[in-house]
């Protein structure tokens, strides 16, 4: 697969480098935030913005193993690495302090490894602190981007000029361009530690005869395994191995499975999300699920160690009530009791994530959806709220994505279409095309 373009974040400490990259970030930040000593390691995030996909640096958490002694001895690291690795650099300033001699250092520097450089100064909460921006382009630069990064405000700009010219996801995968067919279909195994994600991995390449070669992923640790069945190709993502590896943490096992459960997902087509039966679903199971359908993947439920609950139909129902009940997020989800030891309705995995996956896999008409959307408007006017007044209108719909299934609805005021609009919208698409059991991701982009 094509390596992603990678943008950088670099700056002073305390200009904002780390709130900046939350946001950009925003989802999956969420959920790690607060695993210690994982935050180390996270260095490199894949986002996407609108269509474009991009990896983005962390170098805020660089600084803290740069030492605080020598401020420029960190700051040439960073921008070493920035302008080594980058396809793009965000320079980012403190739009309270102005220009110190540090930025000049740094804009030295970067000029020296001519990277297309973007200026953001940050800190620009309202529109009265602009005035200091024209004392940036004493930096000699012809484009100063306003930016705050604690309130969002201009980091839509900063980014649509930013990934300007990257590859979008939208032809990636056009059908004139891949055989459908060949492309494996990646499937995450995710679970808490010991809920029998490494028996179902050994019981699949067991029963389906494939050579498993286990390719550790070089960089995150997710294992990647290969499998065929009935002529379609899968590859399993697991991250079992975790206990070995992760000595350094064992007290914060569960926390930092969450956070391996994460970057397999983010590479997964479909998510299967393992229980033990004999514990049932615990709040962890539901953030890793909830962040995987907020990321557009389908999930499906596997409650393992089936073999040791008593099987009167009764405990079935209810473990399933269970589930439904707490799983708020989505349609009522997909649910399979299996035993990775004996190897009971194992293969019945295969056939649900093909079918999850083949849920998206067309491309829907633009005319036909963007009739859609009017008429859905039309029966149901979007209420106007904090647009001064103006009404809120829909200009055009379009369909950035498959895997996942994102549509883009551009609007005059993205930031005041309420949830439960959103909601109704996003239904309206899931009924005409029967994406049941599958995210369907709607986002509002401004066009005046
Ligand atoms: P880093 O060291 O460059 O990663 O900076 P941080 O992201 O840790 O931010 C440093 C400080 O600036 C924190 O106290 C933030 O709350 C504050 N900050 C970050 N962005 C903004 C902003 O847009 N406006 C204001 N007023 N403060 C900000
Ligand atoms: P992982 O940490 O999620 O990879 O879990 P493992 O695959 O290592 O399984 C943890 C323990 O649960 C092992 O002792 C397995 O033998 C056991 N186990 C896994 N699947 C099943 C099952 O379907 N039934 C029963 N009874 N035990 C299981």
């Amino acid at each position: 697969m094509k390596k992603k373009p990678i943008v950088c974040i670099i700056g002073r400490p305390n200009v904002g480098k780390s709130t900046l990259f939350n946001r950009i970030a925003k989802k999956r930040i969420a959920i790690v935030e607060d695993i210690p000593g994982v935050t180390r390691d996270r260095n490199y995030h894949d986002v996407e913005w609108e269509d474009k996909e991009f990896t983005i640096v962390d170098t805020g958490g660089f600084e803290s193993e740069t030492g605080k002694g020598s401020l420029e001895a960190s700051m040439v690291e960073q921008t070493g690495i920035a302008a080594a690795e980058a396809d793009r650099v965000i320079f980012l300033l403190d739009g309270q302090t102005g220009p110190i001699a540090d930025d000049f250092a740094i804009m030295d520097m970067l000029r020296r490894h001519e990277k297309p450089v973007y200026i953001a100064v940050n800190k620009i909460d309202a529109p009265s602190h602009e005035k200091i921006l024209l004392d940036f382009y004493q930096l000699g630069v012809d484009e100063v981007f306003p930016v705050s990064a604690a309130h969002g405000r201009g980091v839509d700009d900063l980014l649509d000029t930013v990934t300007e010219g990257f590859a979008s996801t939208a032809h990636q995968d056009s059908p004139e361009e891949i055989d459908e067919d060949s492309i494996p279909i990646k499937v995450a195994i995710v679970g808490r530690p010991n809920v029998g994600k490494s028996s179902l991995v050994n019981k699949i390449c067991g029963e389906n005869r494939v050579v498993a070669s286990e390719v550790p992923g070089t960089t995150r640790d997710t294992i990647h395994t290969p499998v065929r069945r009935e002529g379609r190709d899968f590859i399993l993502l697991d991250t079992a191995g975790i206990r070995r590896k992760s000595k350094a943490y064992s007290e914060n096992l569960e926390r930092y499975s969450v956070f391996r459960s994460i970057t397999a997902i983010e590479e997964a087509h479909v998510v299967i999300l393992m229980l033990d039966a004999t514990e049932g679903i615990t709040d962890q199971d539901l953030k890793v699920a909830s962040y995987a359908w907020e990321a557009g993947k389908p999930i499906i439920i596997a409650v393992n160690k089936w073999d040791l609950v008593a099987k009167e139909t009764m405990t079935y129902r209810e473990f399933e009530k269970d589930i439904e009940h707490r799983f708020k997020f989505s349609t009522k989800p997909i649910i399979l009791f299996i035993s990775a030891l004996s190897g009971q309705r194992v293969v019945k995995l295969f056939d649900l994530a093909r079918s999850l996956y083949e849920k998206t896999r067309f491309r829907v008409n633009t005319n036909e959806l963007n009739e859609l959307i009017q008429s859905a408007t039309a029966k149901h006017a979007p209420p106007a709220a904090h647009t001064g007044g103006k009404r809120l209108k829909f200009y055009y719909v379009t369909q950035i994505s498959r895997h996942p299934f994102i549509i883009v609805i551009f609007c005059n005021y993205p930031d005041s279409v309420h949830f439960s609009y959103k909601r109704y919208l996003t239904n309206v698409v899931r009924e005409a095309y029967s994406l049941y059991n599958v995210p369907v991701i709607l986002k509002f982009r401004k066009r005046a």
